[in-house]
């Protein structure tokens, strides 16, 4: 068949995947290039030029299968990187730091610096400690962590007796990074979201990053696709008798057996011609929430203390509603050791210097709420509709915190019914 894929983030892109085996695929994208590696940047450097991912995507086997097993069938090599954390105050102290202890395949998080003699990051380290006990035995299993999302997190804290403190001062900020949002939208997260992805394997297994860089993948699964269109402003998707009409910016019409839409909600209910109620409904539930991400080299949005820098450092101030979030690249590129230091910061709390920008974008996130939760239920409804043409992927359409395993995930399941379709 004929199948239409909108969309070329990595949902769009697994889709192509999936789907390459038993149909035609024609990828289409608004933007001039892959949207996964649309904002990566090359740097020079005294030792040659290193192409630097924007964002910096990492993953653990645990909570992605899926995409581990993606990569692995296209033959893209990953590798464990040290994914540590330090927490500050903004222009003051370090109150928090951990390291990972690395033994083969296992990485164990200790208290790291200063956190060793401060009584204040040893609360922290135990409530840690007591909440991943937590998260293990409400997250292990579907059911108890569905139970779970019936609380906000903030509710479920207080419910088990953690202090307000850990609350603010590390969970929070950690999830507004892992969640790119806002401290309110954490603890209003289902609690049964969080502690799923505490309960899979993240503590005692380690992180990986892209050995050759998100190229590879954009490369090897744009590749699937028969034709790929960029710059394509498409106008409207309609579902036919005889198939799902396209049409782009120019009104010409282009006829498909079944279209996968893997844009945003948002972008996904524009598309449609004419959305039927239920469609209305459940993608109009998914909310976003923007931020700024800077690729840069000024050392005025790291903590203050160099001694404590981690590979991230989430860096706090009472006036904000969300944390920066700078992840030190240097210790992640292996080639940028030794080198100028440069860093990825979300939500900059500081201006970058102006002439130490290589990247400035913004980039817009899913938001998990109750709503969310039943618009997912919402969509996973319409796609068992008999006759079904037009499909919803991406990171926002599966239960989960929307990451990478999501996005293929639902694209990988979206190929499922298309197979038997
Ligand atoms: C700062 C930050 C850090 C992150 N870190 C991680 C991480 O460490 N690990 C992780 O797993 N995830 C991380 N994520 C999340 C991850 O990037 C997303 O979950 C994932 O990229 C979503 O993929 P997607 O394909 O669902 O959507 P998108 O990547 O948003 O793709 C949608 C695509 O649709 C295109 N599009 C939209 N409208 C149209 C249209 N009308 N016509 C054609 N094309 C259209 C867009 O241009 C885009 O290319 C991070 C996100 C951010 C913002």
């Amino acid at each position: 068949m004929k199948v239409a894929v909108i969309g070329s983030g990595i949902a769009g892109l697994s889709a192509c995947w999936y789907l390459q085996d038993k149909h035609e695929v024609t990828l289409f994208e608004r933007g001039s290039r892959v949207g996964m590696d649309a904002h990566s940047v090359e740097v020079d450097t005294p030792k040659g030029s290193v192409y630097i991912n924007v964002p910096m995507r990492v993953f653990f086997e645990g909570y992605y299968p899926t995409l581990t097993a993606l990569y692995t069938e296209a033959g893209i090599p990953f590798e464990p990187v040290n994914y540590a954390a330090s927490f500050s105050q903004l222009h003051g102290d370090t109150y928090f730091r951990y390291n990972n202890l690395r033994a083969g395949p296992y990485s164990l998080p200790m208290l790291a610096g200063k956190s060793l003699l401060k009584p204040q990051a040893l609360g922290l380290g135990a409530e840690l400690l007591r909440f991943l006990n937590d998260a293990k035995r409400h997250g292990g299993n579907l059911q108890r962590s569905e139970k779970a999302d019936k609380k906000t997190l903030a509710d479920w804290l207080a419910s088990k007796g953690y202090s307000q403190r850990f609350a603010e001062q590390f969970l929070y900020p950690a999830f507004a990074g892992i969640c790119t949002c806002d401290y309110d939208s954490v603890a209003a997260y289902p609690a049964g979201i969080i502690l799923e992805y505490l309960a899979s394997d993240l503590i005692s297994s380690s992180v990986h990053r892209l050995t050759n860089g998100v190229y590879e993948v954009t490369d090897k699964l744009a590749k699937a696709a028969k034709d790929v269109c960029y710059n394509t402003k498409l106008k409207g998707i309609r579902a036919t008798e005889n198939g799902v009409e396209i049409t782009d910016q120019n009104g010409a019409t282009e006829l498909f057996d079944h279209a996968v839409i893997a844009t945003q909600a948002n972008k996904a209910l524009e598309l449609l011609a004419e959305p039927t109620a239920e469609e209305q409904d459940a993608l109009s539930q998914i909310r976003y929430e923007s931020g700024r991400i800077v690729v840069h080299r000024d050392e005025a949005l790291a903590p203050d203390n160099k001694g404590e820098w981690a590979p991230v450092n989430f860096l706090l101030s009472a006036t904000e509603p969300r944390p920066m979030a700078s992840i030190w690249l240097n210790r992640i590129y292996p080639e940028l050791e030794g080198q100028a230091n440069i860093f990825e910061s979300w939500n900059p709390l500081v201006e970058p210097a102006t002439d130490k920008i290589l990247v400035d974008a913004t980039v817009d996130r899913p938001v998990v709420t109750q709503a969310s939760l039943q618009a997912i239920k919402g969509l996973e409804k319409l796609h068992q509709q008999t006759d079904r043409k037009i499909w919803f992927c991406g990171s926002y359409s599966r239960r989960g915190i929307p990451l990478l395993e999501n996005a293929v995930a639902s694209a990988k399941s979206i190929a499922g019914y298309l197979v038997s379709a």
